[in-house]
């Protein structure tokens, strides 16, 4: 399983973005058709649900109308039989022929027929026979001419009859026509019940079990727009208002508070009454909608699966492309760690891979070379750099050597001296710690270079330089003061006597050498040690000069202090 950064760092990837774009632009292409087409589909299904209704309630009220026109024809047409206006209406054959006349047709509940006063005088199964019945609607009516009457339910006759339907009461439309004689005198009156059920079942059949008649109702209403069929609406649902002017068909909001695609038409029975019926066919909205509501899934569905389609196709074309590009950074993190030989993608799915990877690989290997170059060279300079700074630094003792000692005698030359002197007297100044000085000059040393020339007199000066270290102590400083003159720095002098101990020991030791050529030489010593409270070295330096220059007075050959 990817951690959730390893699954966003992917989704950041090339692969990752393509895949998301084709997916999400593939997704919003046929989401958008789909939405469109979905708009586009509902106005036609609306309008072809709409046509159909009205075809159908069209169908609905014709088949009313016939059924209607047949029963107002046949009661009609019965009446102007000559057996009717000249016949004994209360006889055994009238009994007959109305017998016949309901057997023939099975909506007729009763047919009757009454003296003008509203007797009846014969009826079909003897039924209501001799009862009066001149206030119902029907009798009087149809004494001015032929009558339809409006849906009823008529108790006693319901009583009498066998029972047509248990689910509701037994409900009955009339027929009624004068029966005239010869002279148009009133004889009686013809009247039929016929069952309302036989007059609606066959309303219901226009509807198909289509998907697009899905919960379609059918309706019967009055002229003031009260349910007459089913009987479970009655008084419960009222025609909308809007009804009147209606067109084929419209959306409308009915009393049950749904939106409902309504048809209404109206029923031209040409009967002897115009009741004014219609027939309503009402669809709820969202069942006449529901297609339209699969189709949608359907293309959501769609739309999905072809996001993921493009998105896989996506992902495969993006790894081509990114895989090779991977490669080159994974060789390009190889020769940065040099860790192992990179391995260059051939970059044969995408050419400009292919040429960047080459171009890359070109490139590395030149930059190496360079680089390998680079580091021989390097490693070269340092060498001959490690050797001049090992030269120079050589050179630069034996400057510092050079610098600081004598070339005749190999002792510390007068720089040196200067430079110690001043230590000596800081250190007096800062710790009380007190020196003496011992300066040392060759007696006569004029002639010596006079009588056995110059090398003899650097021999002897070398000879005197020996002398004197083997005089000192290793911490006594001895230089070369210049030409024929020495110097003795005795540091940490306890007392004047033990510099002139020293400084005798030198004398004596230069006066008892036998030194080649020459013999015999002297030397004169000045002696004197620092004092604290000499305001620089100097004053210690002339006093020991000073005392030389005594012992030179004095006859040479003997130290002098001051
Ligand atoms: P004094 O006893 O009064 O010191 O007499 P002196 O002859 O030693 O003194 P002076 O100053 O007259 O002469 C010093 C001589 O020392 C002069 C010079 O030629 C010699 N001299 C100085 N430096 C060197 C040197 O490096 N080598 C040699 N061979 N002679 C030197
Ligand atoms: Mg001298
Ligand atoms: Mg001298």
């Amino acid at each position: 399983m990817p951690t959730p950064q390893g699954f966003f760092r992917s989704l950041s990837s090339l692969r990752g973005q393509l895949t998301l774009w084709f997916g999400g632009l593939s997704l919003l292409t046929l989401l958008s058709a789909g939405i469109y087409v979905g708009k586009i589909a509902t106005q036609e299904l609306a309008t072809f649900g709409g046509l159909s209704l009205y075809s159908s309630a069209r169908s609905a009220a014709d088949l009313l109308a016939t059924n209607l026109r047949e029963r107002d024809t046949e009661i009609r047409l019965l009446r102007q039989s000559p057996f009717f206006m000249r016949g004994d209406l209360q006889g055994a054959d009238m009994r007959r022929a109305l017998q016949l006349r309901q057997q023939a047709s099975r909506e007729y509940a009763w047919i009757g027929v009454t003296d003008p006063q509203g007797r009846v005088l014969q009826a079909t199964g003897g039924l209501l026979l001799g009862m009066d019945v001149s206030q119902r609607p029907w009798f009087q009516a149809a004494r001015n001419g032929p009558h339809m009457g409006d849906v009823h339910e008529a108790l006693l006759l319901a009583k009498l009859m066998p029972q047509q339907r248990t689910d509701e009461p037994a409900r009955f439309i009339d027929f009624a026509a004068p029966i005239l004689d010869d002279q148009g005198r009133l004889r009686g009156v013809l009247g039929a019940h016929v069952h309302w059920s036989r007059i609606t079942q066959t309303v219901d059949s226009v509807v198909s079990q289509s998907s697009t008649q899905a919960k379609v109702e059918v309706l019967i209403a009055d002229r003031a727009g009260n349910i007459l069929y089913p009987y479970q609406q009655i008084g419960r649902l009222q025609l909308p208002a809007r009804t009147g002017g209606l067109a084929q068909f419209e959306t409308l909001r009915w009393n049950d508070g749904q939106d409902y695609l309504t048809s209404v038409v109206r029923v031209q029975a040409e009967t002897s009454t115009d009741l004014g019926w219609q027939i309503v066919l009402r669809q709820p909205l969202a069942a006449a909608l529901q297609p339209i509501e699969t189709l949608r899934n359907r293309l959501l569905l769609l739309g999905l699966l072809m996001a993921l389609v493009f998105a896989a196709i996506a992902y495969r074309f993006a790894t081509r492309i990114s895989r090779p590009i991977e490669q080159l950074v994974e060789a390009v993190r190889h020769v940065e760690r040099r860790d192992a030989a990179p391995v260059y993608p051939a970059g044969d799915a995408v050419q400009e891979i292919g040429q960047l990877s080459r171009s890359i690989q070109s490139m590395t290997e030149t930059l190496l070379e360079h680089e390998h170059a680079l580091e021989t060279l390097n490693a070269t300079l340092e060498q001959q750099v490690a050797e001049r700074t090992e030269a120079l630094s050589q050179a630069n003792q034996e400057l510092e050597r050079l610098a600081t000692i004598d070339a005749l005698t190999g002792l510390n030359n007068r720089r040196r001296f200067d430079s110690r002197l001043l230590e000596s007297q800081q250190l007096l100044k800062r710790s009380g710690r007190g020196f003496g000085l011992i300066l040392i000059d060759a007696d006569h040393f004029k002639q010596i270079n006079d009588s056995h020339g110059h090398q003899a007199g650097d021999e002897v000066l070398r000879q005197l330089g020996r002398l004197l270290g083997q005089c000192t102590r290793i911490t006594d400083f001895v230089a070369r003061y210049g030409g024929e003159e020495f110097v003795v720095l005795l540091p940490d002098l306890q007392s004047e006597a033990e510099g002139l101990a020293v400084a005798e020991k030198i004398r004596r030791a230069v006066a008892d050498t036998r030194f080649p050529v020459v013999d015999h030489i002297t030397v004169s010593l000045g002696l004197s040690c620092a004092h604290a409270t000499d305001a620089a070295a100097t004053e210690v330096l002339a006093r020991a000069d000073k005392a030389l220059y005594t012992a030179k007075q004095l006859g040479r050959n003997r130290v002098v202090t001051l």
